[in-house]
């Protein structure tokens, strides 16, 4: 239930109602809008008697949240929330381009990639330095020494960084190293490792697991927000159908479903959806098209030599061309 505050009501009375909410066992968080503040009360599992708020100085009318997600609900929170680092915001007019190899493999690897991506538009290097990879015997990432390139990365260049945490055992290290953290679409349901993005400083992108519903997504991202972390971007990434002409499914009715659920900024990665670096430009257009806040790409310069993912990362050319047609879709749009 979201219990809506009156226009003037003070921090005094917004506060008399988050202890009320506490004296019956939940927690109360209070949400600030433009006009007024709502207090969402989470922890209940049903019903919850809305006389004894309306009786509070303060408040205005009571509402029921229909959704079984709360705080990343648009129920809750009517407004789209953005997302600012550094000189980039995520979820307003102007879409955002992260870019970058799969793994960081080398420092020189990574610093020609990010100089190649930031040349042609990108605001955010990717790179992964802990891979969830699909076989124990395939390249497992650089570790810290990765994360210690791409700090050197962002020095160098002036890109903010996006890259993976892959577990509890290394979230406190990618804090420390990136502007954004990842939590891939593998992870999308460890819930410890939601919960501790929920502790951290930083933005956290949260992609669609391979066979997850919307819905599911949505829960997941509530597991950050319940925690205190608010700035949570979605990405979808393809799920998991029967087609087999792409690696993934690239579910492009996410992102209106996506954005009238949730007032959370959303992204896509036509890289992981495609597989092949032949669909990423159409797929990327079609993204910009239906609404999505931005766009996460593999880049390699030498996609024949990847440690990973190399069938689907574009060439700098390829990224390029993706640039200069995306800005003819934003123009169109
Ligand atoms: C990645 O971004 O490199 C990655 C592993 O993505 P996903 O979790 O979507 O498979
Ligand atoms: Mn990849």
């Amino acid at each position: 239930m979201l219990v809506i505050m009156k226009n003037d009501a003070t921090e005094e009375q917004v506060q008399g109602v988050v202890n009320r909410i506490e004296d019956l066992g939940f927690r109360g968080i209070p949400i600030p809008g433009s006009l007024r503040t709502a207090i969402c009360i989470v922890g209940n599992q049903g019903y919850v008697e809305d006389s004894q708020f309306l009786s509070l100085d303060g408040v205005k009318e009571c509402l029921r949240v229909t959704r079984p997600y709360k705080l990343v609900s648009r129920e809750t929170h009517p407004q789209s929330t953005t997302i600012t680092i550094g000189d980039i915001t995520i979820g307003g007019e102007k879409p955002v381009f992260m870019a970058g190899p799969c793994a960081v493999e080398s420092e020189k690897q990574a610093i020609t990639i990010a100089g190649i991506v930031k040349r042609f538009g990108a605001e955010v290097f990717r790179g992964g330095a802990y891979k969830p990879r699909s076989s124990p015997y395939s390249f497992q990432g650089l570790g810290e020494e990765g994360l210690k390139i791409l700090a050197k990365v962002r020095q160098e260049t002036g890109l903010l960084i996006i890259t993976e945490a892959t577990d509890i055992s290394n979230i406190e290290m990618v804090e420390e190293y990136a502007d954004i953290i990842q939590i891939g679409a593998r992870n999308m349901q460890n819930y410890a490792l939601l919960r501790k993005a929920g502790h951290t400083r930083k933005p956290v992108l949260l992609k669609r697991g391979l066979a997850a519903t919307i819905d599911e997504l949505l829960m997941s991202a509530e597991y950050i927000l319940s925690e205190g972390n608010s700035r949570v971007i979605l990405c979808e990434r393809g799920i998991r159908t029967f087609a087999d002409n792409t690696r993934n499914t690239l579910d492009i009715s996410a992102i209106p479903c996506i954005i009238e659920a949730s007032h959370l900024p959303v992204i896509i990665d036509p890289s992981h959806a495609a597989g092949r670096r032949e669909y990423v430009i159409p797929l990327s257009r079609a993204a910009i098209a239906v609404g999505a806040h931005g766009l996460i790409i593999e880049v390699h310069h030498d996609p024949a030599h990847a440690v990973s993912d190399g069938r689907q990362s574009l060439y700098p050319e390829g990224f390029e061309r993706l640039m200069q047609e995306i800005k003819e879709v934003v123009h169109v749009a």
